[in-house]
């Protein structure tokens, strides 16, 4: 039997991002004694990559704005696959999120009259992402930490204790989430300092891991990025939903090698930034599709007119959902219209004076001029697409984020699934994680509570055998996890990447397939103290899984969708609208694909749209009813 260290909490979060800190918090409040386990630093998580802002329809730079548009433009970008439910909530509730947020001390850039700023962003009809200039990321989490220390000292004054309520375990890997029959009870972790192993007991567990990124050579995300928390769903008995769904940003940098990948914000565009191709020719007009025709400027002049006066002039065709801006800028670089190292040319220099670059867009300026010796404010950037976000994820309730399947289970943030469909608009992710994180963990504590002596139990077994797994890499031989990973990423971008085709994912199948294989000898040397190529080749296995789940599903949906575009069937199918796409894992570790019928939409929630805009995404049913 394995001795490992045992502590006993009411709920436990894995991940301490804007989704896990908000939820922890919110568990806290609602009188759980909660743990928050997080694989980096305490701080380090993509929310603190995050520039743009946060979407929310609080109105202050126009006043036409409402939880409504903002609903209806939600739908529009995921292109009615949306769990309509989830971008409801969302869109009622992210303005209180962000108030919220201000009286926990978060700045936010003003606007003359002293309100929260706001600014534009694609497929936003107006503007509504409250921002710091292009670091909101860091004052959201800024802010979360902050509010958790707060909540730490007044544990302090009652029980002597800071960590009495919420304590923090950062770098500290989850492997595994543990059960009690069919109820979750836990989870088994290891110290990545010390490689300790050690167990948290606890009915409620809340996922808020982020993305799969690190699965794709080309990304924008870091390395913790692996997928964990959906292959801890997975591995627990719970299904994930629409994994095709995978969003390519427009605009990473191309240029130098090692900073490929690397996120220029779409604040670029949205404050009067613009695409050119090698001709200088402002090509996104030729890629505006019909169902956008209305909303978008035939023109430059009418574009342009519009950051000045938005109400009557219609948007410029850069600000399009980020599907259609990345297909279209892999388009011209397909066509030989590409920039110099196989981009296009994203340009303010000409747009803005230099010292309003510099204060609009200061981490911009910063990353171009150390990364890639380039002044935005004299010459215009090169960018491509890159691998960013995944829409897909844990299949959850849209009211408690409750994982379906599993009690005690949760889910938050971007590991979750639904909430933006076939694909998200920008800024709606830094919203989702607080108003889903809240909710996770609001949901979280009234379970644990409401088991009251009932609780489940962990047994020795199950940290026996999570034990054994995570030890076998010191014990096999034969493959180099450094490889494997270069091997699986390759074929996750070249495959399975921004355009699909149904031989290559077959192709990526199989070599996925002989991977899974290959990486049950992915052995280690060396001991357990920090050691990086064991950390890798345990994580192997999440992105193994995941990335299974992405191409069976990519290889079923026989349409093109947001984050999801086949060559072979080009065009959106009204008759995939209602249907989802759910991932499972069979007792012998096969992934297992089912289609599900979605709920129909609230009919006065599809009130909000004309019928003629409906008529271009619901099936004949949908439409009849
Ligand atoms: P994260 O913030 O990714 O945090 C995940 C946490 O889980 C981390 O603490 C990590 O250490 C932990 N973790 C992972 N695996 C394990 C494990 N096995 N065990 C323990 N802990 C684990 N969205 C917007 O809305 N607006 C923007 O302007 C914006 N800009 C972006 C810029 C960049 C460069 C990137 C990469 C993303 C951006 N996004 C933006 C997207 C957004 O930042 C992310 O989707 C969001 O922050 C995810 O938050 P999260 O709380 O779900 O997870």
């Amino acid at each position: 039997m394995t001795v490992v260290e045992r502590q006993q909490w009411d709920v436990v979060v894995i991940g301490a991002g804007g989704a896990g800190l908000r939820a922890a918090i919110e568990a806290r409040e609602r009188g759980a004694r909660t743990a928050v386990i997080c694989k980096s630093l305490f701080g380090k998580a993509h929310t603190v990559m995050a520039e743009g802002g946060i979407a929310a329809a609080m109105a202050n730079a126009n006043e036409h704005d409402n939880w409504q548009v903002h609903f209806r433009d939600t739908l529009r970008g995921g292109k009615f696959l949306n769990q309509w439910r989830m971008a409801e909530l969302h869109a009622r509730e992210a303005p209180d999120r962000v108030w919220e947020l201000e009286t926990w001390g978060a700045l936010f850039d003003r606007t003359k009259d002293g309100r929260i700023s706001q600014r534009n962003f694609g497929g936003h009809e107006y503007p509504r992402l409250a921002h710091v200039g292009d670091r909101t990321g860091l004052e959201l989490i800024r802010t979360l930490q902050q509010k958790t220390v707060a909540l730490q000292q007044q544990d302090h004054k009652e029980t002597g204790d800071y960590e009495s309520g919420l304590k923090v375990f950062q770098e500290c890997t989850v492997t595994r989430v543990l059960k009690d029959g069919d109820r979750v009870c836990g989870v088994f972790a290891y110290e990545r300092e010390s490689g300790r192993f050690f167990v948290i007991e606890a009915p409620s567990v809340v996922i808020a891991t982020g993305g799969i990124g690190k699965s794709f050579k080309v990304t924008s995300n870091s390395w913790e990025y692996t997928g964990d928390g959906h292959a801890l769903a997975l591995l627990a008995g719970a299904p994930l939903l629409n994994m095709e769904f995978v969003q390519f940003h427009p605009t990473g940098m191309v240029w130098p090698p090692s900073v490929k990948g690397i996120l220029v914000t779409e604040s670029v565009r949205g404050d009067g930034g613009v695409l050119r191709n090698s001709d200088g020719k402002r090509f996104m007009f030729d890629y505006v599709p019909d169902v956008f025709k209305e909303k978008y400027a035939e023109t430059e002049d009418e574009a342009d007119r519009w950051y000045d006066d938005p109400d009557h002039n219609r948007r410029p065709p850069e600000l399009l959902p980020r599907d259609e801006v990345a297909r279209a800028i892999n388009s011209e670089v397909k066509e030989g219209r590409g920039s110099p190292h196989g981009g296009v040319f994203l340009d303010v220099s000409t747009r803005m004076p230099a010292e309003v670059i510099k204060r609009r867009l200061p981490s911009m300026y910063h990353q171009f001029k150390e990364l890639a010796d380039v002044d935005i404010t004299a010459e215009a950037m090169e960018v491509g697409p890159t691998c960013h976000y995944v829409m897909g994820g844990i299949a959850v309730d849209s009211d408690t984020a409750a994982a379906r399947g599993v009690p005690g289970l949760f889910a938050a943030g971007e590991v979750a699934g639904g909430m933006h469909g076939s694909n998200r608009l920008g800024g709606n992710s830094l919203s989702d994680l607080l108003v889903f994180g809240r909710r996770a963990g609001w949901h979280a504590a009234e379970y644990a509570r409401g088991l009251s002596g009932a609780r489940p139990v962990v047994d020795d077994a199950q940290v026996d055998a999570a034990a054994e797994e995570a030890l076998r890499p010191f014990s096999v031989s034969g493959e180099n996890p450094y490889t494997l990973h270069q091997e699986l990423q390759r074929t996750m971008n070249d495959l399975v990447g921004i355009i699909r085709r149904e031989a290559e994912m077959e192709q990526a199948l199989r070599a996925l397939a002989e991977l899974r294989e290959r990486a049950a000898r992915a052995g280690v040397e060396g001991h357990r103290q920090f050691n990086p190529g064991w950390h890798l080749a345990l994580d192997l296995r999440n992105m193994l899984l995941v990335s299974e789940c992405v191409a069976r599903a990519a290889l079923e949906r026989t349409e093109s969708r947001g984050g999801h575009t086949r060559e072979d069937f080009p065009g959106m199918d009204r008759a995939w609208r209602p249907l989802n796409l759910l991932c499972a894992l069979t007792d012998g570790d096969a992934v297992a694909l089912t289609r599900e019928t979605t709920e129909p939409i609230r009919p006065d929630l599809l009130a909000l749209f004309d019928k003629e805009e409906l008529v271009k995404y619901l099936a004949e049913e949908e439409l009849y009813e």
